[in-house]
């Protein structure tokens, strides 16, 4: 983020991070916002077993992770549940069917960038697990998982463990 240095409008190098969620510049009016993103995570519940993907790229490579994604523009938040698990999973949701649970805060790093994230949590019950066909270059295996056997230190994000930990608690 202090690597930015150079402001794009004005030239001067004198763009400062406020260490937080903007740069602005000293020299001239211009402002840029790292705002929050919205991301979504999908618990997929069969019978008291839960889908977990395990990530097959940085970062957290082999941790544990939900379904679900970054919200797209003009994009409900159900709208990005189908998507990304039809994306990632190749699954027809059915978008009556999601049940918005919680909505926690995160960061994303993705080439030495934090992301702030607000991820909300929908859950999504299907009646019998499913085949999955599995998008390989994001997601290694797919794995259901009893609540009782969920391992929080192999959960992937912090959003997801504060989920999972509040969730087991009953
Ligand atoms: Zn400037």
């Amino acid at each position: 983020m202090e690597d930015l240095k150079f402001c794009p409008k004005c030239g001067y190098e004198s763009l400062l991070w406020d260490g937080e969620q903007k740069w602005s510049c000293s020299n001239c009016d211009y402002v840029l916002y790292h705002n929050v993103a919205a991301a979504v995570a999908v618990v997929i519940s069969c019978n008291g077993e839960f889908l977990f993907t395990r990530r097959n790229q940085e970062p957290k490579k082999g941790k544990l992770d939900l379904a679900g994604g970054f919200v797209d523009l003009r994009e409900s938040a159900e709208e990005t549940c189908v998507r990304e698990l039809y994306e990632e999973l190749k699954i027809k949701v059915d978008i009556s069917k999601l049940k918005y649970l919680a909505g926690l805060p995160n960061t994303y790093e993705y080439k030495n960038i934090p992301y702030n994230t607000l991820d909300l949590f929908y859950e999504y019950e299907v009646d019998e697990k499913f085949d999955i066909e599995l998008e390989l270059s994001e997601i290694s295996e797919a794995v259901w998982i009893k609540k009782d056997n969920i391992i929080l230190d192999e959960i992937a994000f912090d959003s997801q463990r504060i989920f999972f930990k509040n969730f087991i608690a009953g």
